[in-house]
């Protein structure tokens, strides 16, 4: 007996993603590839995805030490880095688990246990995490002086990347190249993001690109790249359908009304699941490949739709996000975010299905 069933699914398009990544290891002629899947991969699933492109990649970056041990215990094999601070709580782990430590502060040194493997993290202008480049001098004599761990490469990451013609990039870039005059025998060398892998052909991408995004089939800024494809398809069925008359009001605050006698479908997803409340009266969704206009506000669990003269079935397919539909780029511009916040929104309520 079935005691399970979803509302709403993603359609998870795997070989996409592993084309996606082809498609970008070219236009940056990358060497290697670290596939970023934190926050369980921008939400296509970290182990499932993890798992399908282990054999095209060459490392895996996660947030936290926890999305590391998840992908370890999915059977991951190849090296994971943890974006994310060592503390005490969790130095044990990393050893436990053979999770790459990123170093971004002179106390990390002394917080990893004896034989872990780390790489150092320098801001050269995001303004997040890292050591800045004026401590490039004292970080190689800490690194020379810690043969208890081992150090596997050395990284930093673009602000402004997203967008073609950004100046500072150039200006990032000039700054790691300088702290790379420090340590001339590390390994590995990674910067490059999405954006710079597939934005800027005339940076340096050094010995790896990191990609999280890009997989999915999107770019982060307000540049489509056509040559990616989304990965992801979320797909609901209407719940309800009914009459509706010229003048009547629907959801909460009333902020729509009817312009004419038609009908209005019920969806049984809400912002609880992804949808976010900031495209009420803005999303479009796809029904029987024509575009109908959301209506009202978005709720917590159900997302009304305008269908004009049209009835429906309940339970027709509807296509909320990705294929012919509005995809991800078209959901952040109208809700004001971006492609990367959209994903990761789509919440575990939403079914996972691996096509
Ligand atoms: C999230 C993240 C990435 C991946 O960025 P995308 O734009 O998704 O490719 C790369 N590097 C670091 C340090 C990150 O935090």
């Amino acid at each position: 007996m079935r005691n399970h069933f979803p509302v709403s699914i993603a359609e998870i398009h795997l070989e996409t993603i592993k084309k996606n990544i082809r498609i970008i290891q070219q236009k940056a002629s990358a060497r290697k590839v670290l596939a970023v899947v934190k926050c369980d991969a921008y939400r296509h699933g970290a182990v499932t995805v993890s798992k399908f492109i282990e054999g095209n990649v060459d490392w895996f970056a996660v947030a936290s030490v926890d999305e590391g041990i998840e992908l370890r215990m999915g059977g991951i094999k190849k090296p994971v880095l943890v974006f994310g601070v060592p503390t005490y709580e969790n130095a044990a782990a990393y050893q436990t688990h053979n999770l790459t430590a990123t170093i971004s502060d002179v106390a990390h040194f002394s917080v990893l246990m004896d034989g872990t493997s780390y790489q150092l993290n320098f801001d050269t202008g995001m303004g997040r995490l890292g050591f800045s480049p004026a401590q490039a001098a004292d970080v190689r004599q800490l690194a020379i002086a810690s043969q208890r761990l081992a150090c596997s490469g050395i990284y930093s990451h673009y602000a402004t990347a997203d967008d073609p013609g950004s100046d500072y990039v150039y200006i990032q870039q000039q700054r790691f190249k300088q702290v790379l005059t420090h340590f001339p025998e590390i390994p590995l060398i990674h910067m490059s993001n999405t954006g710079a892998a597939t934005n800027y052909d005339d940076i340096d991408h050094f010995g790896m690109i990191r990609t999280g995004l890009g997989m999915m089939g999107y770019n982060a800024g307000y540049t489509r790249h056509s040559w990616l494809t989304p990965a992801l398809i979320w797909k609901t069925k209407a719940a309800q359908v009914r009459p509706i008359k010229r003048g009547d009001v629907v959801s909460y605050s009333s902020t729509w009304v009817c312009p004419e006698d038609g009908f209005l479908a019920t969806l049984p997803v809400g912002y609880a699941d992804g949808v976010p409340r900031s495209l009420s009266n803005k999303l479009h969704v796809l029904i029987n490949d024509t575009y109908y206009r959301q209506a009202g506000n978005i709720t917590m669990d159900m997302t009304m739709v305008f269908l004009g003269k049209e009835n429906i079935e309940p339970r027709t397919d509807v296509i909320l996000l990705g294929g012919s539909a509005w995809n991800a780029y078209e959901w952040a511009e109208h809700g004001q975010t971006n492609v990367h916040e959209i994903l990761t929104n789509i919440t575990p309520r939403v079914e996972k299905v691996y096509i």
